[in-house]
């Protein structure tokens, strides 16, 4: 964080701060009741809470899990915070990756798999709701941008979103059924997909070409509009500058870089107390 030294006393209001107060973060002990392979180098697992505990989660946070060594890898949660009893995650397999290697060759449904959260403040700002929002997901960055669209849906939110969910190929985009199914059924959603390597077979509609390119392509102009954005580091770094070119204010950009894991604790995120 940015340190300023105040000459007096001061009251600091940060709104997200304001969001996550009520919001608890725990250890949890969770069972994998569905390993589910998606695509190629996806999976969707499936984790029951225990008996009686609900975790409350922001449509978007992720968690932490822990491994042997005080290790933790992050991941965010997929599924909707309605759902109560379990929670969903999509797990990209990283070539020579510990624990996502771990995740493809060896865990088992019934496994135990422990975990601290919900952390993060990506989540959706209902402070300006009449703003349409443009959600822009790389790869597995679609998963909490499913769990906000999920929420939203759930609570009859009708602000405008436009989807954009970028990969190599068409097929990476592992859940395209259910974004389609979204934008057809409700007049408010918009998908659009982007396939990036040349010469992979995409259809007519497909952009060609990275994600954010294909969000300036529609819209030049993004001042009016809220972006939630989740995926590689190279993605977002990419994007940020590049839509704030294109009018977006850097306070109306809410994102999830998914960094690697680091393998000492490290503790920099703001914790509601
Ligand atoms: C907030 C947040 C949310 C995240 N959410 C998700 C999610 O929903 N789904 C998901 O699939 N991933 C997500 N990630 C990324 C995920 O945490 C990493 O892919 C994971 O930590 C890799 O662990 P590993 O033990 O398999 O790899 P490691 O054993 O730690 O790394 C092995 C090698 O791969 C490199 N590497 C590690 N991670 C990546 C990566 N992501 N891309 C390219 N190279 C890498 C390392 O530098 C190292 O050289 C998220 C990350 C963050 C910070």
């Amino acid at each position: 964080m940015c340190q300023a030294a105040p000459r007096e006393n001061l009251v600091v209001k940060v709104r997200e701060i304001e969001a996550l107060r009520d919001i608890q973060v725990r250890i949890l002990p969770t069972r994998v009741i569905e390993k589910t392979t998606l695509t190629k180098n996806v999976v969707r697992l499936r984790l029951k809470l225990p008996q009686a505990q609900r975790l409350q989660f922001l449509a978007g946070q992720y968690v932490e899990v822990l491994l042997a060594g005080g290790k933790r890898r992050a991941f965010s949660i997929a599924s909707c915070p309605s759902l109560e009893d379990e929670i969903e995650l999509h797990i990209r397999h990283v070539d020579g990756g510990g624990f996502t290697g771990y995740v493809f060759d060896e865990l088992e449904e019934r496994d135990i798999l422990r975990f601290e959260g919900p952390l993060g403040n990506f989540f959706v700002r209902n402070d300006n709701t009449e703003r349409p929002m443009i959600m822009m997901g790389g790869g597995t960055g679609f998963a909490p941008l499913k769990s906000m669209i999920e929420n939203l849906l759930g609570q009859d939110d009708r602000r405008e979103i436009h989807l954009y969910w970028g990969a190599r190929t068409r097929e990476e985009l592992y859940l395209d059924d259910l974004a389609s199914r979204w934008a057809d059924k409700h007049r408010h959603i918009h998908y659009h997909r982007a396939i990036s390597e040349p010469g992979s077979v995409s259809e007519s509609d497909d952009f060609t070409g990275f994600v954010h390119e294909a969000v300036i392509n529609d819209f030049p102009d993004l001042a009016d509009f809220d972006v939630y954005m989740s995926g590689p580091p190279a993605m977002i770094n990419t994007a940020k500058q590049a839509f704030t070119e294109h009018g977006v204010e850097l306070q109306r950009m809410f994102y999830d870089s998914f960094e690697f894991g680091l393998d000492v604790p490290v503790r920099v995120l703001a914790r509601p107390h």
